[in-house]
């Protein structure tokens, strides 16, 4: 009986390998011809060029791209202002002027609100769980969905992790303390301190420094120590706070005009899938594996004084930064739809870490 079946199952192997090979005789010329195809793109970035990690993350992008395409998809990096302004990006990959863009999803809350989502929320995702919402809990469907309507392709191609609080030149020790602050905070956080009376600022990575430096701004948050410590903060402002309640796992993006990704074979448009991945990991572990020698270096040469947000103030802040996240998603539906996506996993993700991530903070092995 069992030789009969392996017979039978041999015999079927047989057939079937005598199809695919009909079907490669048959079809191998356009095939091939397709695939040796030789793709230049160009890629534009919100980074100053070659920035450390971020810039990096996308010039390892375009890197890896080429090396596992054997060179069939070169994509020549530009960094922000070099062929269009770091906050042009996401209009000239959407137009097709470039086939490929780099940054992070919250500059684009001017196009959608949605956007936010995708990026970083107040007391929303670190890192681990908002690789879980995107690749396995339905949130990379949403943010397809949500970039189509612009022709472009997302992916998620790194994360900062959990950043820190800020610089502040006075301390916080209660909501009060926020009233009138003047602080470069972007995004859904600045929405936030604009709520608990304080005054939320833009200001450009590269003015920073000068603003703090001169108070033209009371306080400022950027990324965490590695990146920190580069702009000399420490020079102009005395307290670093922690945590960065407002960016717990901030994600990166690559997206690609959807024209282009409609002209790239199968396997091409698997590689730059499995790149970003490959991005998304590299760009995390840097950070976790270089922030720590940089705070050390802030607190031990440059004497800056660590503080922890007190628990009122992060229970206020947790509190209006529920108010300004139920306001964004009340304002559209594509907001509605990733908040409500991100609402169910959190509650699924949160549950499951209380009895996982939780305890494994009081079992470390120091
Ligand atoms: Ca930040």
């Amino acid at each position: 009986m069992e030789n009969n079946d392996r017979r039978k199952f041999i015999k079927k192997v047989g057939i079937g390998a005598a199809a695919i090979g009909a079907g490669i005789a048959s079809s191998a010329v356009p095939a091939i011809a397709k695939k040796q195809k030789t793709y230049n793109w160009k890629m534009v970035t919100t980074w100053p060029p070659h920035f450390p990690m971020l810039g990096e993350g996308a010039d390892n992008l375009a890197k890896w791209i080429d090396e596992m395409s054997g060179g069939r998809l070169k994509i020549t990096v530009y960094g922000g202002g070099e062929l269009v302004p770091p906050l042009g990006v996401f209009d000239a990959v959407s137009q097709g002027t470039v086939e490929m863009g780099h940054g992070a999803a919250y500059y684009w809350a001017g196009k959608s609100p949605a956007t936010q989502f995708f990026a970083a929320v107040p007391f929303g995702f670190n890192a681990q769980s908002l690789n879980a919402w995107l690749y396995s809990g339905g949130g990379m469907k949403i943010w397809e969905e949500l970039y189509a309507k612009f022709n472009l392709k997302p992916f998620i191609a790194g994360n900062t992790g959990v950043q820190m609080g800020g610089w502040f030149n006075k301390k916080i020790d209660a909501m009060s303390d926020l009233k009138g602050l003047k602080m470069r905070i972007p995004g859904l956080g600045g929405k936030v301190l604009a709520k608990a009376g304080g005054n939320a600022v833009l200001v450009a990575g590269g003015e920073i420094y000068t603003n703090l430096d001169r108070g033209v701004i009371d306080a400022t948050e950027w990324v965490g120590p590695y990146h920190d410590l580069k702009m000399g903060f420490y020079k102009a402002a005395k307290y670093y706070y922690y945590p960065g309640w407002h960016e717990l796992g901030t994600g990166l993006e690559a997206m690609v005009n959807l024209n282009a990704w409609n002209t790239l074979p199968d396997d091409l448009k698997a590689i730059v899938e499995a790149a970003t991945y490959r991005s998304n990991i590299w760009m995390l572990s840097e950070f976790e594996a270089k922030n720590n020698a940089a705070l050390r270096e802030l607190i031990d040469v440059h004497k800056v004084q660590l503080k922890k947000f007190p628990e009122a103030v992060l229970k206020g802040l947790k509190k209006l930064s529920k108010e300004v996240v139920e306001e964004v998603a009340a304002a559209d539906p594509m907001s509605r739809k990733a908040y409500d996506s991100f609402l169910k996993f959190q509650k699924n993700v949160y549950e499951w870490n209380k009895i996982t991530e939780e305890p494994y903070q009081q079992l470390k092995y120091l």
